[in-house]
């Protein structure tokens, strides 16, 4: 009999879920739960080719938003009587968590306690978690850590150079996210490539509103952009990525923000957004800077370069390189951006096949270099695969 997982993805005012079949990676169902607490709280999933839109209650919590999905799936009834578990990607698994796990009371308050290195997600996954376990009280419900991946990143590349104190007491280092979608990019490269994960130097960008990248060797994490949060590394969408910490101080002391307000300004108004002053759709941006929109280009022209510093340092570190991999909205999407970030790499042996840079989007995955070229791969991520796939592995263990 089929099965499906119901894979869940809950943010501070959402909750993105998904269907799963246990065996193809089908998705027959999947939908979003948005802008709870606020006025205008919806549900919108698609079944098929169906597209179904509910109004929540006003103010509607994870609470209300997850009885609501399990009415759904009641309605389809096949899916519903299927469900074998439920999996949760959780932001933050600090050092405990180094893969994912069965969920019980200690794990629920081991991921609440670690919510003052993800204030905006950690929280909501423990609120999601407990809607869950009522919502559906006789299915497993695993976390998958966003973290996880990144558990093989030595020493020396996860420490900041900050009084050692500051990790042994309070956890201060590089974590990493985004890693169910480099780990499934990196696998399916090694297939692209036929060769075992084990044997392969990648380097992957995982480009979407946030934004990071990896430097994988012989198949290990060994470096990533984002670091005690997902705020370091790349330029995204609203976060800035990489500054000069004085930068916070100078805010504070000089222009009387708060903590909350440097915080804000760092994650929500910066980035994409914060340069072109404009929208941090990087869609939006492109054809702004077609009409001749200075400030979109800018911001385009910076987010290429911060990328293009991190492809050649990660170069650096992990030995002859395998392939080059693109993923994330933008990454998937955007033969823009990857034909710009390629142009300025050329001295470093990349070149990209025109035709297929324009093929491999939509999710159309695959090469898009030249044959001369180092490889280059654009690769559709599939993070709720991954999350389903350890949901199943990890829900039944003894
Ligand atoms: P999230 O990080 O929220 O999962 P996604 O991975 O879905 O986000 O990526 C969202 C980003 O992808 C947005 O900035 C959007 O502009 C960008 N994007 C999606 N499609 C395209 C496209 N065709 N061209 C350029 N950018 C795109």
């Amino acid at each position: 009999m089929t099965q499906h997982v119901l894979v869940l993805n809950c943010g501070s005012s959402s909750i993105k879920f998904a269907i799963i079949e246990t065996t193809s990676a089908k998705l027959p169902l999947q939908g979003i739960a948005e802008n709870l607490g606020a006025e205008n709280s919806q549900l919108r999933y698609s079944y098929g080719q169906d597209k179904t839109s509910l109004k929540l209650t006003t103010n509607a919590t994870h609470k209300d938003a997850l009885h609501c999905i399990e009415q759904v799936l009641k309605k389809f009834d096949t899916l519903g009587s299927s469900l074998v578990a439920v999996g949760h990607r959780v932001v933050h698994g600090g050092e405990r968590f180094t893969h994912s796990c069965l969920i019980d009371d200690a794990v629920k308050q081991a991921i609440s306690d670690m919510s003052h290195m993800a204030p905006l997600h950690n929280p909501a996954n423990v609120a999601g978690i407990t809607s869950a376990q009522a919502a559906f009280p006789n299915l497993p419900q695993v976390a998958v850590f966003d973290t996880a991946f990144f558990q093989t990143l030595p020493k020396h590349a996860y420490l900041y150079a900050l009084p050692y104190k500051l990790y042994e007491q309070h956890g201060i280092r590089k974590y990493g996210f985004h890693g169910s979608s480099h780990y499934f990019v990196s696998g399916q490269a090694a297939k692209y490539l036929t060769k075992e994960i084990k044997d392969c130097n990648l380097i992957t960008a995982h480009l979407g509103n946030g934004c990071s990248i990896t430097a994988i060797k012989q198949g290990k994490a060994i470096d990533t952009s984002m670091g005690f949060t997902p705020l370091e590394g790349l330029m995204m969408g609203t976060r800035c990525g990489d500054i000069d910490p004085s930068v916070a101080t100078f805010l504070i002391e000089n222009l009387a923000y708060s903590a909350n307000q440097v915080s804000a300004l760092l994650n929500k108004q910066s980035g994409l957004h914060g340069i072109s002053q404009l929208s941090n759709d990087c869609r939006t941006l492109e054809q702004e800077q077609a009409q001749g929109n200075q400030q979109a280009k800018l911001a385009l022209d910076m987010f290429v370069y911060r990328l293009v510093k991190y492809i050649g340092s990660y170069l650096a570190i992990v030995g002859p390189l395998d392939a080059l991999v693109f993923t994330g909205g933008i990454g998937e999407n955007s033969s823009y951006i990857r034909q710009q970030t390629i142009s300025q790499l050329k001295h470093m042996g990349f070149s990209l096949d025109d035709k297929l840079n324009t093929e491999m989007r939509f999710g159309h995955s695959g090469f898009i270099s030249q044959p001369s070229s180092k490889n280059i791969l654009a690769i559709a991520t599939n993070e709720e695969w991954v999350i389903a796939q350890d949901t199943i592995k990890y829900a039944f263990q003894a």
